[in-house]
C-alpha cells in the first residue's frame, strides 16, 4: 500500500515483499513493512500471510518447470497485457469478467489466461501482481486449466538490471534491502527461478501470443515456439548484453527486431500480405500481441493480428480478451463483453 503523509514532505510509506531467497536449505524471506526491513528465515512453511497481499501465498517447494510452447482443443481462453503494476484494475478486470471469484479464487474451469507480458515497471503493486499470478497458476492447474505468463521486454529491462522505469516505491525497497532491483528477482530467489522458466511466447489451438510481435528477420531464422523459448532461457536471459551484442542472431532475437520488442505490427506500412506471411510461417490464424497501447483491443486485416495491450497502466481502466468456439471478445472493466473492431 502507499499512501502520502503531509503535504510539504510528501513521504511514502511502503509495505513490500515477500522477497523469498533459497537459501541455507530453507528460504529466507525479506518484507516491508510501514518502511522497515523484516528478514526472517525458515527451515520450511513459510507464513503464508503479509501485510500487503489480499490472498494467502502457498510456496510451491517443487522448483519451477519449463512448460511446453503448444497447447490444442482449449475450450476457452482469455487474455491480458501489460498490467505494468496495476494490481487492482487487474483484480477487477477479472472478478467482473468472471476470471476469478469474489474471494479471488480462480473461477475459469478448464480455461486457460495467457498474460502477455509487462507485469513490470511504471505502477507500485508490481510484487502483489506476480504473487498473484504464481497462486493463480496452481488453482488454474488444479481446475484442469492454465495460467501462462509470457515474458515481456520490461521483464527482460529488470532482469538485466536497467531499472529506468520501476516505480519510486521500488528504489525505497532497494535502499531498506540494499540491494539492487534485479537481485530482488535473482535465480537463487523464487519470483526470480519461476520467471526465468517463463516462455515468451506460446500457441493454443490456432492462436500465437506473444508480447509484441515477429519480424521478418525474426520469422526467417524458422525457429519453432519451443527453441525459441530455449534460446531465450538459455543464452539470452542473465547473458551479458556485450555478449548478445557481437552475435548478430541473438542480438536480431534481443533487441528492436525480437518478439518482445517489436511493433511492426503497428506500423503504417504492415500490409494484409506482411500478416499472411507471418501466420503462414508461424502456422496459425491469429497472433494476439500487447506492447503497443491502444484505447480498446482491436483487430486488424479480419482478426490476424489482434492488439491487446488497453492501457491498464494509467491505473483506470482496461480489458481482457477472450476466445471461445472460433468467436474472439472483449470484456471491460465492468464485465461487458462485445466484438472486436478492427
Ligand atoms: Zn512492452
Amino acid at each position: 500500500m502507499i499512501g502520502v503523509m503531509g503535504v510539504s514532505q510528501s513521504r511514502l510509506v511502503i509495505d513490500d515483499g515477500p522477497y523469498i531467497f533459497m537459501e541455507d536449505g530453507g528460504y529466507r524471506v525479506k518484507t516491508i513493512e510501514q518502511n522497515k526491513l523484516k528478514t526472517k528465515h525458515y527451515r520450511t512453511d513459510i507464513p503464508t500471510s503479509y501485510s500487503n497481499l489480499s490472498f494467502p501465498l502457498h510456496l510451491r517447494d517443487s522448483l519451477a518447470s519449463v512448460a511446453p510452447a503448444v497447447y490444442r482443443g482449449v475450450s476457452k481462453i482469455a487474455a491480458i497485457s501489460d498490467i505494468h503494476g496495476q494490481y487492482d484494475v487487474m483484480i477487477k478486470l477479472f472478478r467482473e469478467n468472471g476470471i476469478i471469484d469474489d474471494n479471488l479464487q480462480w473461477n475459469f474451469g478448464d480455461g486457460h489466461l495467457v498474460i502477455t507480458g509487462d507485469i513490470f515497471d511504471r505502477g507500485d503493486q508490481v510484487t502483489e501482481i506476480l504473487w498473484y499470478v504464481y497462486e493463480l497458476e496452481e488453482q488454474a492447474r488444479q481446475a484442469g486449466g492454465r495460467v501462462h505468463f509470457l515474458l515481456g521486454n520490461h521483464e527482460l529491462m529488470i532482469l538485466e538490471g536497467d531499472t529506468r522505469y520501476i516505480h519510486k516505491k521500488y528504489r525505497y525497497t532497494m535502499a531498506l534491502t540494499n540491494m539492487l532491483y534485479q537481485e530482488l528477482f535473482s535465480p537463487s530467489s523464487v519470483l526470480g527461478q519461476w520467471m526465468r522458466s517463463k516462455p515468451i511466447s506460446i500457441k493454443i489451438n490456432d492462436i500465437v501470443f506473444v508480447h509484441g510481435g515477429f519480424s521478418n528477420r525474426v520469422l526467417d531464422y524458422g525457429l519453432g515456439l519451443d527453441s525459441l523459448n530455449q534460446v531465450f532461457r538459455q543464452e539470452l536471459i542473465d547473458s551479458p548484453l556485450d555478449s548478445i551484442k557481437q552475435d548478430s542472431t541473438l542480438s536480431d532475437l534481443y533487441f528492436e527486431e525480437g518478439p518482445l520488442w517489436f511493433r511492426g505490427y503497428a506500423a503504417e506500412s504492415f500490409a494484409e500480405e506482411d500478416a499472411d506471411a507471418a501466420l503462414q510461417a508461424l502456422g496459425c490464424g491469429h497472433v494476439v500481441v500487447g506492447h503497443t497501447s491502444m484505447e480498446s483491443i482491436i483487430s486488424l486485416y479480419d482478426q490476424k493480428i489482434i492488439f491487446i495491450d488497453s492501457s491498464i497502466k494509467f491505473g483506470k481502466k482496461g480489458e481482457i480478451l477472450f476466445w471461445e468456439a472460433g468467436v474472439f471478445k472483449k470484456g471491460d472493466i465492468f464485465g461487458a463483453k462485445s466484438t472486436i473492431s478492427e
